[in-house]
């Protein structure tokens, strides 16, 4: 169900959110700073109020520079209306607390944005929330775990750490003849790679902190909603008075105009990173949707338009001093938390917290992020990296016996 050709959406990137007729022919929707913004009679007072804004205009209801980023992002998104958040996890926080009451019981995939899983394990309790993980690839399995009480069903993928894909399309049908919505966080792919509401999803999150905002200076979130579930998220999403900054949204807006070239080129470098880190001796595995031999890439291909360049591997070691000497062999490739940057990222991850799907490779997970620097150079930085892991240890001492599948079938 492949609507929306990557050809056709450079053009709608170039042109979504912006009305230069507005403007005095400016090719950019202004920034609008303010709160308070005045009437100018009694009567314009009363007809700006409307059922969901009681109060007439505020800043806090939103800025032309506000809607003018929701309207560009339900657009790519293909959904009924955006709201945007200061930050990706403050629109994974208000998804739930939107969509969940006491009494409710939500799912959420094992391999949820750790700070999503950190909310629902500490707060969603205290609200008489019951939170339930489920394996990422349990597909139609997941009728087993629907109960009278589940409200929600909230999705990754692939989980940003360790890439797993899940049958989206699957697991909404069966959300759905339960009476269950489902929300996918959309960040790994971007609006532009996964169309959550072409495969069944009522909610999509994006951290346009990630690839939209893409210069590793600003942080916000969106949720783009389907008509029936804007209903509900709109009036109670408002109350909770979470409003993005102009200038922080104007960057976004800047930045969705080059997401189409961007991604493409952290897609190509980030293939061909783990493609060659597949085959080397240190790596005893690799997580990357859109390699053949990826469990989850039948999935990818089926449902996804491309890969963004995010990905993890699982060097053979656990030793500080292989990790050390490895880390410090990268030259391209900063030490940090987030992705989407035009900078390359390389995150000692450890081991991922899982409970419904035990984590089981023997050594370290390392996340990758590719960034827009020369391929060649990326890889010359990496395998050289990789080498010195080895010569130091790492790959020697894990058994065969530990590998995962996807590591033998690339050897
Ligand atoms: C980074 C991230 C978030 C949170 O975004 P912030 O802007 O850092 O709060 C949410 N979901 C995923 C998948 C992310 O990678």
């Amino acid at each position: 169900m492949k609507t929306s050709p990557l050809s056709q959406q450079d053009t709608l990137l170039t042109q979504t959110g912006r009305n230069p007729g507005a403007y005095a022919g400016y090719v950019n929707p202004p920034l609008f700073r303010g709160s308070t913004i005045v009437a100018e009679s009694y009567e314009a007072w009363e007809s700006a109020k409307k059922s969901d804004n009681p109060y007439g205009n505020y800043g806090r209801f939103g800025s032309p520079t506000i809607r003018a980023f929701e309207e560009a992002i339900a657009q790519l998104e293909g959904g009924h209306a955006c709201h945007v958040f200061p930050s990706g996890l403050s629109a994974c926080t208000h998804t739930l607390m939107a969509f969940l009451k006491a009494g409710d019981h939500v799912l959420i995939t094992d391999n949820v944005y750790g700070p999503t899983r950190s909310f629902a394990d500490g707060q969603l309790g205290r609200f008489g929330i019951s939170v339930e993980y489920f394996d990422p690839a349990i597909g139609a399995g997941i009728a087993a775990l629907i109960r009278p009480q589940t409200r929600l069903v909230f999705l990754e993928a692939p989980g940003s750490l360790s890439f797993e894909m899940t049958d989206i399309p699957a697991i909404s049908r069966i959300a759905h003849a339960a009476g269950a919505l489902v929300a996918v966080d959309n960040s790994w792919a971007s609006p532009l790679f996964f169309k959550p509401f072409e495969h069944g999803a009522d909610i999509s999150i994006q951290a346009a902190t990630k690839y939209i905002l893409g210069h590793s200076d600003a942080l916000l979130g969106t949720v783009t909603c389907n008509e029936h579930a804007w209903g509900i998220f709109q009036p109670r999403a408002q109350l909770f008075g979470e409003t993005a900054g102009p200038e922080d949204v104007y960057l976004a807006l800047r930045g969705l105009r080059t997401l189409g070239v961007r991604l493409r080129q952290h897609w190509q470098s980030g293939l061909a990173l783990a493609g060659a880190m597949a085959r080397h001796p240190a790596v005893s595995s690799i997580m990357h949707p859109a390699l053949p031999q990826d469990p989850g890439h039948a999935i990818w291909k089926r449902d996804f338009l491309g890969a963004s360049g995010l990905f993890s591997f699982v060097l053979a070691s656990e030793d500080e001093a292989v990790l050390s000497a490895f880390f410090g062999a990268l030259k391209h490739f900063g030490i940090g938390l987030s992705w989407g940057g035009f900078e390359s990222l390389a995150l000692p991850v450890g081991k991922p917290r899982r409970t419904a799907s035990p984590w089981q490779a023997a050594g370290t997970l390392i996340r990758v992020h590719a960034g827009l620097e020369d391929t060649g150079d990326l890889l010359a930085d990496m395998l050289a990296a990789l080498d010195l892991a080895h010569a130091r240890g790492a790959g020697h001492e894990v058994k065969d016996a530990l590998r995962p599948a996807t590591a033998e079938a690339l050897r």
